[in-house]
């Protein structure tokens, strides 16, 4: 099965990471007036004993909007992206460390680089971390451990497969492929994968922001994400970015380097 979704449903993520965050911050109003409220209908009425228990609750909820803004604040800046041309095997070689590190001792990690590699035009920052969130959902489906496999390639995706894949613009991309031998999923959760705030792992261990906003880099650097699975055998989730120079001054060294579209 696959998932590639369209330029539309990144402005329904868009729109329900919106719509997820303006509701909770309503909710948060409502406390505040609430309190307010009742706090102006005690004085009228002279019962003030417990107005500091209702201007508590009125700071709390303040508090809590207010630390609302700033992660949102926070997670804008994150957003924030400088393309420039990546040696994506470079890059993966200096995660292998950390990535060694996060997975269990029972997982194996392969890294398979790329042939005549071209840089991919990303930002490096962003990369770093959709490859890392990437590979912790591969570990979190390996319970039982099973193999991590990092493979990179390029492709060529000529205008016949943009024809049916609108979203997509012809030219060559680098591909990020990360394979696990783990649960895999159904079709119905496939469908959701980057939905914000979807997810199936127990509350406090799974935000559901992986996924979306790997899938947001992606869209916004001019590439795409794919998902492959099955369940009982494993999950693919292979990471198109535009493919920009050559790491190498070859022969083809007039080839331009690949400007990706969006901010
Ligand atoms: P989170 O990891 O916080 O749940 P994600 O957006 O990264 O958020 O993933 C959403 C859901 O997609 C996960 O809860 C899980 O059900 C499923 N998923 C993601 N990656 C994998 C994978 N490699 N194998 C199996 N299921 C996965």
């Amino acid at each position: 099965a696959e998932a590639s979704l369209r330029q539309s449903h990144k402005m329904e993520a868009v729109g329900q990471l919106t719509g997820g965050i303006a509701h909770d911050f309503n909710n948060m109003l409502t406390g505040v007036i609430g309190a307010m409220d009742i706090m102006k209908r005690r004085l009228a009425t002279g019962r003030t004993d417990d107005l500091p228990r209702f201007m508590d609750a009125a700071a709390a909820s303040a508090q809590r909007a207010a630390g609302l803004t700033a992660r949102l604040l926070a997670f804008s800046r994150r957003q924030s992206l400088d393309p420039r041309p990546i040696d994506v095997d470079a890059l993966i070689a200096s995660l292998e460390e950390l990535l060694r590190r996060t997975i269990n001792e029972n997982i194996a990690l392969r890294i398979v680089p790329g042939v005549d590699l071209p840089m991919a035009v990303a930002d490096a920052n962003q990369l770093e971390s959709a490859i890392l969130n990437l590979s912790i959902n591969a570990r979190d489906a390996m319970p039982d451990g099973g193999e991590l496999t990092i493979e990179s390639r390029a492709v060529e995706l000529d205008a016949g497969y943009a024809a049916t894949h609108p979203e997509v613009e012809p030219g060559r991309y680098v591909v990020i492929a990360i394979t696990d031998t783990g649960v895999g999923m159904p079709a119905e959760v496939i469908e959701k994968v980057f939905d914000p705030f979807f997810t199936t792992k127990p509350i406090g261990q799974g935000t559901g922001l992986g996924l979306s906003m790997v899938y947001g880099f992606a869209r916004q650097s001019g590439g795409q994400v794919r998902v492959h699975s099955q369940p009982g055998v494993g999950t693919t989730v292979s990471l198109y970015l535009r493919a920009g120079e050559r790491v190498e001054t070859g022969d083809d060294a007039g080839e331009a380097a690949v400007t990706p579209d969006g901010e």
